[in-house]
């Protein structure tokens, strides 16, 4: 399995993570906060699943762009998951046929653009050769996150996500579990409002990965770019073993990790 973290920032790409998308093999997203700004639309085409963990805009920004980049006459559509309320708010807020075409109605004609396959919590489902498993996680709207397992292993795609246990309980259950993505928004000094927005500090950071398996790759991703020195230096200065701090663009995979622990 390899995972990458999709740039969204035309300069400093590797580091500035406006929004959120994460690409699994080529085939399979995790969000879709910029995945209709990667690459080719015949690449775009290429993603036949995208897993959405909730409803905010820097998860779902451009998903109607990435629906019309990949509509062909071919009779395929990539099919779009998330919980049924993810779902739903999609279809009142952005396919309503004022922010954008209500493609869901044009799909049930002839060639579809999209399919919506509602998930329900910690019943896995199969796609591109991966088994992803949706965790209910703590955030402002309901929130999956995700564990995805091949045979070579398994990672954790925790989304945005204040303080949770139930993620950590099935970590504890998942074999040959090598990396966690896990969120880590604002700096310390602004702990309450991670807490009303029900995100992370990086102190709070460290109480999850407390709760972890532990001797997993940990990777910080969803910092806020306006913090994103302030907050690094603050997890850096928790001195956390297995800590990397997330770079959109390069391709997480299990290998490398054997490669860092020895
Ligand atoms: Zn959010
Ligand atoms: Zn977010």
């Amino acid at each position: 399995m390899k995972v990458r973290l999709l740039a969204s920032s035309v300069q400093d790409p590797s580091r500035r993570q406006f929004v959120t998308s994460c690409l699994i093999n080529r085939a399979v997203a995790i969000d879709a906060g910029c995945v209709g700004f990667y690459g080719s639309p015949q690449e775009q085409e290429a993603i036949r699943h995208v897993f959405l963990t909730h409803s905010h805009a820097d998860h779902t920004a451009s998903l109607p762009m990435f629906v019309e980049n990949t509509w062909s006459s071919s009779g395929k559509c990539p099919r779009i998951y998330g919980s049924r309320e993810t779902l739903d708010s999609l279809q009142r807020h952005v396919f309503n046929n004022t922010v954008w075409p209500d493609l869901v109605a044009l799909s049930k004609e002839k060639h579809p653009f999209l399919s919506l396959c509602p998930l329900q919590a910690e019943v896995p489902v199969e796609a591109d050769g991966l088994r992803i498993t949706p965790v209910r996680v703590n955030h402002l709207v309901p929130t999956f996150g995700y564990v995805v397992s091949d045979a070579d292993g398994a990672v954790i795609i925790g989304a945005d996500s204040g303080p949770t246990d139930r993620l950590w309980e099935v970590a504890h259950q998942t074999d040959g579990l090598w990396a966690v993505f896990l969120e880590a928004s604002f700096p310390n000094s602004m702990k309450s409002l991670a807490e009303a927005a029900r995100h992370l500090t990086p102190e709070m950071f460290r109480r999850e990965v407390e709760k972890m398996p532990s001797g997993v790759r940990v990777v910080a991703v969803h910092i806020k770019v306006r913090y994103r020195e302030q907050v690094i230096r603050e997890l850096r200065a928790l001195r956390l073993p297995n800590l990397e701090i997330g770079e959109c663009e390069k391709e997480y995979e299990p290998g490398l990790v054997m490669a860092s622990i020895a």
